[in-house]
């Protein structure tokens, strides 16, 4: 018996259990150190919705439900970005404990000294060659191991300003294991203590040889992290088990008032492609239950996989598509199941599943965009039938207004609407076409395609784009963060995240911040701002403090000074799901970021030995509360941690204390005034919402504060800008 704490704890916690009848099983001295660890498996579904749980789609997660204890009341940290919900697995904080930011921030150049170090290759999935170095000058997407690596050398080390869940197991001298997707599970263990494997790499260099010694594939990208002495040669028959397909897509003529420059369209009608990144999850669920599980046998695990949030994204919540990649997801956790009860863990072991964010359809409001339909057909143009295998072009198109379709808008480039209205705004995301930017009742599309035949605008000939801003009488199309140095004073850099933007305006001009408040409040596609508290109570905003986005220790240095979400409506249902949401332009279908109740409320579910069965907890929950409680599983405590440990799931209790929860609404001191409103459809603002006539503007957030044991906790259930 190499690892008897499991079996141990799970005997000793059972009978206690059945001494004390279950509820009772407290004892008054009760201690975390008590505990013996408990061996715990962290699965997290990237953007699985809780309402996405049924019999039929995800009957292992549904079984598992009803065994364990459901937390009906969950929610991800705001703003419901991937990475930042990873760093609250991680450290159980949120970014004004943490430091962290991501998905994409930006941090200023400080200085020839003080430099971003550019060496760091990032490293998309592409097998042969070894991708180009990221530019840091543009704001940084977070999603990779060398970036997070990257970051992590020029934060000193201190990416993650307090201590994660994953190195308190291993100061304490248990064995970790991530794997799963690029970033979200690199970002659990940064300081590299554990065994790691995911979409781009395998640490440390001993498994990488244990892994190719057992006659495993690596990440094609693995060879691009290791050189010299630790260099890394792929097997002749390696191949590249982590790639992943793209999305169906047809070409679309709708945006170009011509009719003649296609821009490609995601497909949301397809019902053949389930699960881009299929056979990815598959190999990596497959290393995991087949040689670290057993052979390492991690007291603490996480696994991360991007789905079904990957199919979300590109197809919407509630296309045929998302539902497969839910079905998809739920194979692994069966896999995973069935992995321990072969090793004889299942009954010694917690599993933990949680989704880091909510998912909503993008969307701006039905009124000025009717959803339309996609006329289907199989077939490709000039070739052979494409819709039916992992990609390709197929050639559907953009049909006629369908209260039954699918959505063609929501998509808002900050950047671009900014900087046609006077402001130097960069969001260094180039020139981008994308099918979402709204197409009216009457077809006319809001933001129309066009072409830069020279490469003066986009940096190449003949690049499309869309972009009001090219009609200045000095035209601007890509968005470009100029150099360090050449940033004019009262320019605002755009980390354009999804369901909500960050702004950074490096001058602190109180007056830039005020006017770019005000456009954001007029503009309705912008919901609730959130501002520095440096600048004071502007009105109609809240301060970012209040929301647990101010760090000392990040200010001017990857904090912003503005959030905004967009605007989101969980009333509105698209494919059959509620909840749409405006995005930062991207092309997407599916979306989350924003304050909306639907990308807030999360899922988690929880059952093994150490939690209680049949249990519906809810009093609200977060993800912050995940790793203060699995560290209480472990035996170990997180101080740092500004979540809790969720006793009312454990039959263990740290303490039974029982909480009390007082709901509220939150709201600015003052709201705006004088404000004229401007409808989406028309960027330029000049088209006012004559439905609005008081001009006035304010929030309000909804919160729950949970108090037990002395102590209050804030949940967040969303935040939503009032126009009147
Ligand atoms: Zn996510």
């Amino acid at each position: 018996m190499r690892h008897p704490y499991g079996w141990l704890a799970a005997l000793a916690g059972s009978v206690l259990v059945a001494a004390c009848g279950g509820n009772e099983a407290v004892l008054s001295d009760a201690t975390s150190t008590q505990i013996q660890p408990v061996r715990t498996i962290i699965m997290v579904w990237d953007g699985f919705r809780p309402d996405s749980i049924n019999a039929k789609d995800t009957p292992n997660l549904y079984a598992l439900r009803q065994a364990g204890v459901n937390f009906s009341d969950n929610h991800a940290t705001y703003p419901t970005f991937t990475m930042l919900n990873s760093s609250s697995f991680a450290t159980g904080a949120f970014p004004k404990t943490s430091g962290f930011y991501g998905n994409t921030f930006w941090t200023p150049p400080q200085g020839p000294d003080n430099i971003i170090p550019q060496g760091n290759l990032a490293t998309p999935n592409s097998a042969g060659t070894a991708a180009a170095a990221a530019d840091y000058d543009d704001p940084i997407f977070t999603e990779d191991y060398q970036v997070l690596t990257t970051l992590n050398n020029y934060y000193g080390g201190q990416l993650l300003l307090v201590k994660t869940l994953f190195a308190t197991a291993q100061a304490a001298g248990l064995t970790t294991a991530a794997i799963g997707k690029s970033g979200a599970a690199y970002l659990q263990d940064p300081g590299r203590g554990g065994y790691f494997l995911d979409e781009n790499t395998v640490q440390p260099r001993s498994l990488v040889t244990e892994l190719q010694n057992a006659g495993y594939a690596l990440p094609a990208n693995t060879q691009f992290g290791y050189s010299g002495a630790d260099a890394v040669t792929l097997a002749s028959a390696n191949g590249d088990p982590t790639a992943r397909a793209g999305y169906i897509t047809f070409n679309t003529t709708a945006y170009d008032p011509k009719g003649t420059i296609a821009i490609a369209a995601r497909d949301s009608a397809d019902t053949t492609q389930g699960t881009p990144e299929d056979a990815a999850n598959q190999y990596m669920m497959t290393v995991f239950t087949q040689y670290i599980l057993p052979k390492k046998q991690p007291i603490l695990s996480l696994i991360w996989f991007r789905t079904p949030d990957n199919t979300e994204h590109g197809y919407g919540p509630g296309s045929a598509n998302a539902l497969s990649s839910s079905r998809s997801q739920d194979q692994r956790l069966g896999e995973l199941i069935s992995a321990l009860k072969a090793n004889g863990m299942y009954d010694s072991t917690n599993l933990i599943i949680v989704s880091d964010h909510g998912h909503s359809s993008v969307s701006g409001p039905l009124a000025l965009y009717p959803l339309r339909a996609i006329t289907p057909s199989g077939t490709a143009p000039g070739g052979p039938l494409i819709n039916g295998t992992t990609s390709g072009t197929d050639a559907a198109a953009i049909g006629a207004p369908s209260s039954n379709g699918y959505s063609f808008s929501g998509d808002v480039r900050s950047a671009d609407l900014l900087t046609y209205r006077g402001f130097s705004a960069y969001d260094g995301a180039g020139c981008v076409t994308s099918a979402m930017y709204g197409l009216q009742a009457d077809g006319t599309p809001t933001i129309p395609v066009q072409v830069d035949t020279t490469g003066a605008l986009c940096g190449a000939p003949n690049t499309p784009y869309q972009a009001i801003s090219a009609s200045l009488a000095a035209p601007v199309a890509s968005f470009k963060v100029p150099a360090p140095g050449s940033l004019p004073v009262n320019g605002i850099v755009i980390a354009a995240n999804g369901g909500s933007d960050y702004f950074y305006v490096p001058g602190h001009d109180p007056a830039i911040i005020g006017n770019l408040v005000k456009f954001l409040q007029q503009r309705e596609e912008y919901g609730a701002i959130f501002v520095d508290s440096r600048y004071g109570a502007l009105p109609g905003t809240l301060s970012m403090s209040m929301v647990n986005l101010e760090n000392a220790q990040r200010q001017n240095n990857g904090q912003p000074d503005v959030v905004a979400s967009f605007t989101w409506d969980d009333q509105v249902s698209i494919q059959g799901m509620p909840g749409i949401e405006f995005e930062s332009a991207n092309n997407d279908h599916g979306m989350h970021g924003s304050f909306g109740a639907t990308d807030v409320h999360n899922t988690l579910v929880a059952s093994g030995p150490s939690f209680r069965a049949n249990t519906v907890i809810s009093d609200p929950t977060g993800n912050v509360d995940v790793a203060p409680t699995v560290a209480y599983l472990l035996g170990l405590t997180m101080p740092q941690a500004d979540g809790r440990i969720l006793n009312e799931a454990l039959l263990k209790p740290a303490s039974a204390s029982a909480p009390t929860v007082k709901a509220s609404i939150v709201t600015p001191s003052a709201p705006a005034t004088g404000l004229s409103f401007e409808l989406p459809a028309d960027p330029t603002g000049n088209t006012k919402d004559a439905a609005l006539t008081q001009g006035t503007y304010t929030i309000d957030m909804a919160i729950k504060d949970l108090s037990v044991d002395g102590k209050t906790y804030r949940y967040f259930d969303y935040a939503k800008a009032i126009r009147q």
